[in-house]
């Protein structure tokens, strides 16, 4: 649970009690739109959310808001830490871990409900998907240079026959032949 004294946002207004959703309490700046949430308050009302309420779209990028420096926790003044949320996008949590407590900027939590990640949220700050994250933006960099460098079309190619070469029991046989003397 959130401490009961008032707690103030960075941007100078003084956090609200509010809630994210129906059981889900949480202090809210009527200023900025930012969110302070309590990990403990949101893993008891993620228990109350059905099997499969919140699916994982793939490939969705949120893009936010990204202020580089690290925000101080509204309760102990504590530097908090950022989370990388999708790869490719500048949306980041904060995380006070002496506290417990989750920064949400304006917006971001319903950017974290379309995304259908409101149920990982502790997956999230978890090094697992951090590491996760910054290994799937490493191949999409990689990628990307393949695509200045030979084109959309010859990379799309090449992705389909990768594909295709990896679906069959004998792929390292067909690359072999593909590589070879026309056949
Ligand atoms: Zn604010
Ligand atoms: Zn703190």
């Amino acid at each position: 649970m959130l401490v009961a004294n008032a707690l103030a946002c960075e941007c100078g207004a003084g956090l609200l009690c509010g809630a994210l959703a129906e059981g889900l309490p949480a202090r809210v700046c009527p200023a900025c739109g930012g969110v302070l949430l309590a990990l403990d308050d949101y893993r008891v009302w993620r228990q109350t959310l059905p099997p499969g309420a919140a699916e994982t779209p793939a490939g969705l990028a949120i893009v936010g808001e990204d202020a580089s420096r690290a925000r101080s926790c509204p309760a102990c003044s504590g530097p908090m830490a950022r989370y990388r949320v999708l790869p490719v996008s500048s949306f980041r949590l904060d995380r006070c871990n002496h506290c417990q407590l989750v920064w949400f900027d304006g917006g971001e939590w319903s950017a974290l409900v379309e995304a259908g990640l409101i149920d990982r949220l502790d997956s999230i700050l978890a090094d697992g998907w951090q590491r996760r994250v910054q290994a799937d933006e490493a191949r999409l960099r990689r990628e990307n240079a393949l695509r200045q460098r030979l084109g959309d079309a010859a990379v799309d190619e090449l992705q389909r026959i990768q594909s295709w070469l990896h679906s069959r029991p004998n792929g390292r046989e067909l690359l072999a032949l593909l590589s070879g003397e026309p056949i």
